[in-house]
């Protein structure tokens, strides 16, 4: 590994990230695609290719893992997208889901009415053109299609623009079939649809997109220490993951903005390179959810517990969360540029910009790179045996195309937080080079240890 020592000029981290730089790395690696785009594009709409589809569904996984593994009296769900329209009658969101829209006469941009400064939106001027602006307009944000053969009133279903109503239609049956007991929760992560008029910031927010939801039912009374509890298991899961706390921070509603049914709410933002904007919700929805498909239903969904015969209207803490919003939360936060130096061949140094995902090995789309130093003599063999032991426990990559600095370059862009170099020595005696993608360092290690130092580096990986 003689031509490769490299060494750490520059590791501030923070504020790298720009939408441009990483939407354009998303595309050249293939995160994210712009959804059909060789017809143009779809607006809100994106396609997650070879490593965004890999990290998407990890951080999934690490969520559900945090969500139900690791609690207690958690449990999971899949619930369809197409439900019962009077669900959405019950939930309010027939009435209440709009967004206020204006558009400009001269230029024809449409906006958030509450998104346009008050003066502009007063004096109905065009904040893009100067041009004369409509009356301001509510519009609903729900994607209403039919079904069945033919398109007629009473046929009319929505595609859903969250999860949580699949859980609350649910409760009922998860309590007789799983026998749980309040304190409790259901977790779901899944699509939803929005009719999002204003899509730009790349997959921030999108008209489809993914949520990873969390409704946990509570005794009226002990509401408010949950929802405090919920708040800081939310907080650590960020932790957790090497999210930068620097650039999270908890925004609670005021009263202007908080939903008619919400008792409290806080925000968690985190700093995208737009701004500040919303993460996850953490939600006291009170008694309202219950008590409104209850009414609308007919059904009796009130709780009685069992050692009392007490019968109530359990509350609702709700954690929701952006599963793609995360997934651009994180390689923001991951984004890093740094001048490295590096070592030739033949000695000399020369200075170049590395560019690396710092993502937590738990969530990075390849855990571990396999290349051999050189094709020939056998290593790429070896290199290969050596991948396919690896690949048993770890996503695992093999490159062996191009310098080896090359190689590592695409590695630490893709976010791998390891690699595994086979040279000459290894045919030796069975040794390897590891690379570590953060401080670039290199160890050898024996190649029947490999596995579990790779395990024991992922559980004890800290970012620096
Ligand atoms: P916003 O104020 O950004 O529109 P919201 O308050 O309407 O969000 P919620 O209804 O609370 O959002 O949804 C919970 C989470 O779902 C949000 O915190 C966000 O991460 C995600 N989310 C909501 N709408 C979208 C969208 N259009 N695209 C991507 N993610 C979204």
């Amino acid at each position: 590994m003689s031509n490769d020592i490299n060494e750490l000029t520059d590791s501030a981290s923070a504020g790298k990230a720009t939408m441009e730089k990483i939407t354009s790395l998303a595309k050249r690696r293939g995160f994210v695609f712009q959804s059909s785009e060789i017809y143009g594009g779809q607006s809100g709409a994106w396609d997650y290719g070879p490593l965004g589809v890999e990290l998407k569904n990890r951080i999934a996984a690490v969520w559900r893992k945090e969500m139900t593994q690791l609690q207690d009296d958690i449990v999971g769900l899949d619930s369809a997208i197409l439900m019962h329209p009077r669900v959405w009658e019950a939930s309010g969101h027939v009435e209440n889901f709009t967004d206020p829209l204006v558009d400009c006469k001269k230029c024809k941009t449409r906006f958030r009415s509450d998104q346009i400064p008050e003066d502009k939106l007063a004096a109905k001027i065009c904040p893009e053109c100067g041009g004369e602006l409509t009356d301001t307009r509510k519009f609903n944000l729900m994607f209403r299609t039919s079904i069945g053969a033919v398109e007629e009133e009473g046929n009319t279903i929505y595609l859903r623009p969250e999860t949580a109503q699949g859980i609350y239609v649910n409760y009922k049956n998860i309590i007789q079939s799983n026998r749980m007991k309040i304190p409790f929760g259901i977790a779901q992560i899944g699509k939803a649809f929005r009719n999002e008029i204003v899509t730009k910031n790349f997959i921030f927010r999108t008209c489809e997109f993914e949520q990873m939801e969390m409704q946990f039912f509570v005794k009226p009374g002990t509401d408010e220490q949950w929802f405090n509890e919920w708040k800081k298991r939310r907080w650590a899961f960020y932790e957790k993951l090497g999210v930068n706390t620097n650039n999270l921070r908890w925004h609670q509603h005021g009263k202007d903005e908080l939903a008619h049914y919400a008792k409290d709410a806080y925000d968690i933002e985190y700093l995208f390179p737009m701004g500040w904007k919303e993460l996850e919700g953490v939600h006291n929805r009170s008694d309202y959810d219950l008590t409104r498909h209850a009414q609308f239903s007919g059904k009796d969904l009130q709780y009685i517990e069992q050692e009392t015969n007490e019968r109530y209207t359990p509350y609702i803490i709700e954690t929701s969360a952006g599963l793609t919003r995360t997934l651009l939360m994180l390689l923001c936060d991951a984004y890093d540029e740094e001048t490295v130096t590096e070592k030739g061949s033949s000695g000399n140094t020369a200075e170049e910009t590395r560019t690396v995902l710092r993502f937590h090995p738990l969530i990075a789309p390849i855990t571990v790179a396999v290349l051999p130093l050189m094709k020939k003599d056998g290593l790429a063999e070896l290199a290969q045996e050596i991948k396919n032991e690896l690949r048993e426990d770890f996503s695992a990559d093999y490159d062996q195309s191009g310098a080896i600095g090359r190689r590592y370059r695409r590695q630490d862009e893709a976010g791998t937080p390891f690699c595994v170099t086979v040279d000459y020595e290894s045919k030796e005696d069975n040794t390897v080079t590891l690379r570590f993608r953060d401080s670039m360092e290199q160890v050898r290690v024996n190649r029947t240890e490999l596995c579990a130092r790779l395990h024991e580096e992922i559980k004890s990986y800290k970012r620096i």
